[in-house]
């Protein structure tokens, strides 16, 4: 629906920076405590449509249109047909002309559909705010909010509208996308003047932002396209980019060849000149040596199956967020995962734990130190209990929900426990310091609760609450109560208690550097995913490491690995596991060492997991990583792979990601690599398909030339079998299912050629094939009396029939044709039949007969052509079969 022009008369928003909160919130008419009301949000949704960006096409159709005409391939052909029209062949140059524009259309429809296919997954993946609304805070879809809407950010965060801050907690926002400015800028509530840039409006947090740190609470003033970054994207258009390493490579490959076509069209033209005959005819051998010798389908086929890819990657639950990664991924040797949530459940419980000496579980009796050992863990908080149908469901951390499921199983409401000692400040947890801490009122005292990795509590501690009051604390004998816990799989938790003095409402990390009491330590299980401990085995049977990197403590890490059956470097009868605190002792080439040998990283923050990409890529790995932090956004994009989540995890690690899992599950990733793989079966079973033909009808132009005879086929000849054939036959193996065993096989080495030496010898093969059927039939025919025109009818048909048969020898690149199932691609069939009937109308429609130069063929030609075909066939086929027997003969002598 069009939407005005001009802004509403009142333009609350323009302003907002230079005005204080309670100014713009009363333009809005909001509530800065409560939201809006639901039933407002709605009117307000109505009035101004969708928090979302009208879409910018990149390029309009009518300039991708046009582009498909710039192409070499195309110059040629318009040149050709240039000199055809001043000739006076008028039906040769409008062959050729309907050919150039049968061509652009085709490369049009089929990048319009990869294009749409693209961007319908984008949208798959639509960002989620925290709203306050009626005073109940919750995470609702970011295309619903409205200005007035109250929104709460923390780190990690893509600021969803343009937000009047309110209220700030050590706010830094990332503004790159916007000002360019890549160091992130802290953040106030104080007003800046009015005439103020945009990079220098610190009350402002804009749309499509980052938060890097801290927390706040925004007052959204601008949506959708009203928005700062809404008015930049009307300014720049967005190009949508479909290449990828590997279609570049293609097209030098193509630039090359074009070089040499030429070359070889120039002699082809002196060598006619030479022996006498007319310039036209010399000419047309020329042309038809060239729209022959190109491979005019590979560029469209090649954009197409990635894009295929693309969508059987999303139905395995992996939305690919940059094309080149579909081929990465068949490459990729090793992967790097988070453990919990991606190799585990994420669904927390505690199970037990350790107060005043004496082991507890929640649902049995609990002295005086296990109770306040959950109600520091329940208060300690950030996460909710939501009761929904009956059932308690966690919102929030599910390591912070299995605290406040134990306190609720306990008998301690947490509900209860927060109205009774509110909570003045927090310092939210942070994977680097590995605690948190919030300042409560406990009648009228101050009191910190602090919670986190035993390390790093401990570290706090003076003292501990032993079985008989408080006592000085032991940390060895703490940190064998913890490990002990871990070497049963557990995540440990320790929990503490620091008093303060009187008066104090706030605390900082400087405040909480020692003098606390140890309270205990919980235990919590976590049990690995069933299908994760499939999809490892699956890998490492294909060639790809799987390396568990985590922020838990390396006992814990190295039990749960072994649950999983990953396989890595033993200390005794356990897996050998690297801390990041020696991590960052060890030299490159000792960290690359490392990074090989072992499997388990523990304690580890992100800067180390950038050390580690690149360790694995200093020793030429191709590695997936996964992330779901603010700070592991350098190592995501320093990977090969960076996979981010799409359930938890943070719009920052999602943008910096080529891959998203959307039920952050490792197989997800396993199900990624095998596409991966088999999309680039598929797109050399399509190279290694196409080449011959070029190869064998230069050849054909080529040998006419040297035994000066008649050219065997003619140019809008080739130009019917080239487009026909890619469209109808060729495309078909994009529908090849991955071959069985794909992952019994080690990753394709990168920077492998696509065409190793075998598949080289297989193209120079078969070209021979076509040349041989093709120039020979048609001899044969002329010698048997028949016109040029059918002879010429009979060669189109023989290398188009060979084409045929030849498609099924390239179903598998090494397996025979019988063992790769007869209806396991009922496309191959399809096709074949459309390309059949093809054929006859080319070789029997009036129309065709005059268009293409082509003449009815009886029965015994087609008898020979059905022969050539099945001879292709039958070589191929024996030529796969010696090759496999030569390999398995020299795999047994090895
Ligand atoms: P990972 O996600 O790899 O398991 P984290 O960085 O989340 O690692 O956690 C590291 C350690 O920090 C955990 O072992 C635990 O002791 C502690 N921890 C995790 N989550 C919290 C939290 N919400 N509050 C306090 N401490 C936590
Ligand atoms: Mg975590």
């Amino acid at each position: 629906m069009p939407k005005p022009a001009e802004p509403p008369a009142t333009q609350p928003a323009a302003d907002a920076h230079a005005l204080p909160p309670a100014q713009v919130a009363d333009r809005l008419g909001a509530d800065l405590d409560r939201g809006l009301d639901p039933a407002d949000a709605a009117r307000r949704l109505a009035e101004h449509g969708p928090n979302r960006l009208t879409a910018q096409r990149g390029r309009g159709p009518l300039m991708r249109l046009l582009l498909q005409f710039h192409q070499p391939l195309v110059y040629i052909l318009l040149a050709a047909c240039a000199v055809t029209v001043a000739i006076g062949e008028w039906v040769d140059a409008g062959v050729i002309f309907g050919v150039v524009l049968v061509n652009a259309i085709l490369g049009f429809v089929q990048e319009t559909k990869a294009v749409a296919a693209l961007e319908s997954l984008g949208r798959t993946m639509e960002a989620v705010a925290t709203v306050v609304r009626g005073g109940q805070p919750a995470h609702r879809p970011a295309t619903g909010l409205v200005p007035g809407d109250v929104v709460l950010l923390e780190a990690g965060d893509k600021v969803p509208a343009d937000l009047r801050l309110v209220r700030v907690r050590d706010l830094e926002v990332d503004e790159a996308p916007l000002t360019g400015e890549s160091v992130p800028s802290p953040k106030s509530v104080d007003p800046v003047a009015a005439d103020v840039v945009l990079a220098d409006r610190v009350s402002m947090a804009y749309a499509s932002t980052m938060v890097t740190r801290g927390q706040a609470r925004g007052l959204v003033v601008a949506t959708g396209d009203a928005t700062e970054v809404g008015r930049i994207s009307r300014l720049i258009a967005t190009a949508e980019d479909l290449d990828t390493p590997l279609t570049r490579k293609i097209a030098r490959f193509s630039r090359l060849l074009l070089v040499a076509i030429l070359a070889l069209a120039a002699v082809t033209f002196a060598l006619g000149l030479l022996q006498g005959r007319s310039a036209l005819e010399t000419f047309m051998a020329a042309v038809a040596l060239m729209v022959g010798a190109i491979p005019e389908g590979l560029p469209a086929a090649m954009t197409i199956m990635l894009a295929l890819g693309v969508s059987r990657m999303a139905r395995r639950r992996a939305i690919i967020r940059k094309l080149p990664a579909v081929e990465t991924l068949g490459s990729t040797t090793v992967i790097c995962s988070d453990k919990t949530g991606t190799l585990t459940q994420n669904r927390m419980t505690l199970v037990r734990g350790q107060a005043a000496g004496r082991a507890f579980e929640p649902a049995g009796a609990l002295d005086e130190a296990a109770r306040e050992c959950l109600v520091a863990g329940a208060l300690c908080n950030d996460s909710r209990l939501v009761r929904e149908d009956g059932d308690l469901r966690v919102e929030g951390d599910p390591t912070e929900g299995a605290l406040l499921l134990a306190a609720e199983e306990a008998g301690l409401s947490p509900a209860a426990l927060s109205t009774e000692h509110p909570r003045l400040d927090g310092v939210p947890f942070e994977s680097e310091r590995q605690y948190m801490a919030t300042l409560h009122d406990v009648g009228g005292a101050r009191r910190v609760y602090l919670k986190g990795s035993v390390e790093a509590i401990a570290a706090r501690c003076e003292a501990r609450v032993g079985p008989s009051g408080v006592e000085p604390i032991a940390p060895d004998e703490v940190h064998a109560q913890a490990d002990a816990l871990a070497a049963q799989g557990l995540r440990v938790l320790a929990l503490a208690r620091l008093d303060l003095p009187p008066g104090a409402d706030g605390i900082s990390h400087d405040d909480l550097v020692g003098g606390a009491t140890l309270l205990g330590l919980v235990g919590l299980l976590d049990p690995p995913r069933p299908e994760a401990r499939e999809a490892i085995a699956m890998c490492q049977a294909a060639g790809v490491a799987v390396k568990m990197i985590t922020g838990d403590h390396a006992v814990t890490a190295t039990r749960i690995a072994e649950a999983l059956g990953i396989e890595g470097a033993r200390d005794g009868e356990h897996l050998e596991a690297l801390r990041g605190a020696d991590l960052d002792r060890l030299s490159e080439g000792a960290l690359a060492d490392a990074a090989e040998r072992v499997a388990v990283f523990a304690r580890v923050s992100p800067e180390q997991k950038l050390r580690l990409v690149k360790a694995l890529q200093s020793r030429g790995h191709v590695a997936a990583m996964t992330g779901d932090g603010v700070n592991d956004a350098p190592a995501l994009r320093q990977a090969d792979i960076g996979v981010a989540m799409g359930r938890g995890g943070t719009d920052v690690a999602r943008d910096a990601s080529d891959m998203v899992l959307t039920d952050d599950n490792f197989a997800s990733i396993e199900a990624a690599v095998e596409e991966g793989r088999g999309v680039f079966d598929n797109l050399t079973k399509f190279i290694v398909w196409t080449l011959p033909t070029n190869l064998g009808e230069a050849l054909i132009v080529l040998a006419s030339m040297v035994f000066a005879t008649t050219l065997p086929i003619l140019p809008v000849q080739i130009l019917w079998v080239n487009m026909t054939t890619a469209v109808l036959l060729g495309l078909t193996l994009a529908f090849e299912p991955n071959e069985p065993g794909i992952m019994d096989r080690p990753p394709r080495p990168a920077g492998e050629p696509i065409l190793t030496h075998p598949l080289i010898m297989r193209t120079l093969f078969v070209g021979t094939l076509l040349l041989v059927a093709g120039y020979g039939l048609f001899e044969w025919s002329i010698a048997r009396g028949l016109d040029d025109a059918a002879a010429r009818t009979v060669t189109v048909n023989a290398i188009v029939v060979g084409e045929l048969f030849y498609l099924f020898n390239c179903r598998s690149l090494i397996r025979p044709a019988r063992h790769v199932g007869w209806w396991s691609n009922p496309w191959v069939y399809a096709g074949s039949a459309a390309m059949l009937a093809a054929q006859a109308a080319f070789t029997y429609l009036p129309i065709f007969n005059t268009l293409f130069d082509t003449a009815p063929i009886g029965g015994s030609e087609w008898a020979q052509v059905a022969g050539a075909g099945a001879a292709i066939f039958v070589l191929v086929h024996t030529e796969k079969r010696v090759r496999l027997w030569r390999e398995s003969r020299a795999a047994h002598t090895a």
